[in-house]
């Protein structure tokens, strides 16, 4: 039998277009985009245009309003802006009049890291406004926390594991009402949402080429003109001095590529997703007794569907779909025996009983109507599987 990926929210593989971007920087033009002389002319051209590319992920391909900057991905463009602006503000080495750092509870630990470690570190306060049930951070949590001493707010666009979109608009013209940088993680997006109206709202942005067909180890940190967080990583003058190294530019070139399609078959694909997903739902609900739809009801990513099985502890399921054929995430770790719960979970007021029996199911490109019937199938017989086994 065929595997069955269903793991796209935690990777994608690498599409034929990015591929072909990445394929002359691999071997023939291998210049540095640095370099003045004629080696450097296809590799500058290529990173040029990748950048218009990400910019037009958010309706901003002229970059009126943002800057990008190139660098490995979603954690270290996270790490950068939030880490940056901190270090921007710090007085005699310890947080200053700004210094509360409000974040939303479901981040990747991509914001919640830094985060908590400027908190530890440097004595900033950090406040993490909860989700609902549903898995969305209200907008009056927000609106509680952000005044004079707010130093930003960070609210990811689309939450990984459960898929809930979080209400990032709201939040974010409140921020600008405030005068407060507002920070958002739109990793699981392209392809997926629309975002070309962050210039409204959002300050600084992370991608990561990974989660939309490109390649690894390669991303982006938007910048709105005028916000300059400090540099983490110094070196020479790439990215207008903002992230030193050499450029990886067939990385980037692939991210281009990968950008360029998701935004052009958004419309197209987002529905082509949702009707897969609905359907998976459909069945599971009709075959399988006490399976709980996690954050069903709020707006979602039309790809993802984290599922509860009561009485399947997360990791058992996931290994017996896997030996089935299909390729799933569990929310619950377990380690030496001891289970840990879903943190976004967690946090969202799901009993321990929910929060260590998640599973998350996210489709892609290649997935059709076939492969949701054959999960049905493997969590039917799985489900019946591990609960004679516990
Ligand atoms: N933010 C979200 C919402 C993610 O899902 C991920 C990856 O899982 C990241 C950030 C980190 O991105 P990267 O893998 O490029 O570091």
């Amino acid at each position: 039998m065929r595997p069955i990926y269903l793991d796209h929210n935690a990777t994608t593989p690498l599409s034929a277009e990015a591929r072909a971007a990445m394929e002359p920087f691999l071997s023939g033009q291998f210049g540095n985009p640095l370099t003045s002389h004629r080696f450097g002319e296809g590799p500058r051209g290529a990173v040029e245009a990748a950048r218009r590319e990400v910019l037009a992920l958010v309706g901003d391909a002229q970059g009126a309003t943002y800057d990008v900057v190139f660098d490995s991905g979603g954690t270290e463009a996270l790490n950068h802006v939030v880490k940056g602006l901190a270090f921007r503000s710090l007085e005699g080495g310890r947080a200053g009049a700004r210094r509360k750092i409000v974040i939303g509870g479901a981040e990747h630990y991509g914001v919640a890291g830094p985060a908590r470690w400027l908190g530890e570190r440097f004595g900033f306060d950090v406040v993490e406004v909860m989700p609902g049930r549903d898995g969305v951070c209200p907008v009056e949590g927000f609106v509680e926390h952000l005044d004079g001493s707010t130093l930003l707010c960070a609210l990811m666009w689309a939450q990984n594991e459960v898929g809930s979109l979080q209400p990032v608009r709201e939040v974010g013209r409140f921020c600008r009402a405030q005068g407060v940088p507002f920070v958002v993680d739109t990793v699981q997006c392209p392809g997926k949402v629309d975002l070309s109206g962050a210039p409204e709202f959002a300050d600084a942005l992370a991608f990561s080429a990974h989660k939309l067909y490109g390649p690894k180890g390669v991303g982006a940190l938007l910048l709105r003109k005028g916000l300059e967080p400090d540099i983490l990583v110094h070196g020479a003058s790439q990215e207008s001095g903002r992230r030193g190294g050499t450029h990886n530019v067939a990385g980037i070139a692939g991210f281009g590529a990968a950008a360029h399609h998701a935004r052009t078959g958004l419309a197209a694909e987002a529905a082509r997703l949702a009707s897969m997903r609905d359907q998976l739902w459909q069945e599971i609900s009709r075959r399988i007794e006490g399976a709980h739809w996690n954050g069903a009801g709020a707006p979602m990513l039309p790809n993802t569907l984290n599922v509860s099985f009561d009485g399947c502890p997360s990791s058992l399921l996931a290994e017996e779909t896997d030996r089935r054929g299909v390729a799933i995430s569990q929310g619950a770790a377990c380690r030496s025996g001891a289970v840990t719960p879903s943190h976004t979970l967690s946090a969202m007021g799901l009993p321990h009983s929910r929060s260590t029996t998640s599973v998350r199911v996210s489709f892609g490109h290649a997935n059709d109507a076939h492969d949701a019937h054959a999960a049905a199938d493997a969590f039917a017989e799985s489900v019946k599987a591990v609960r004679a086994r516990v």
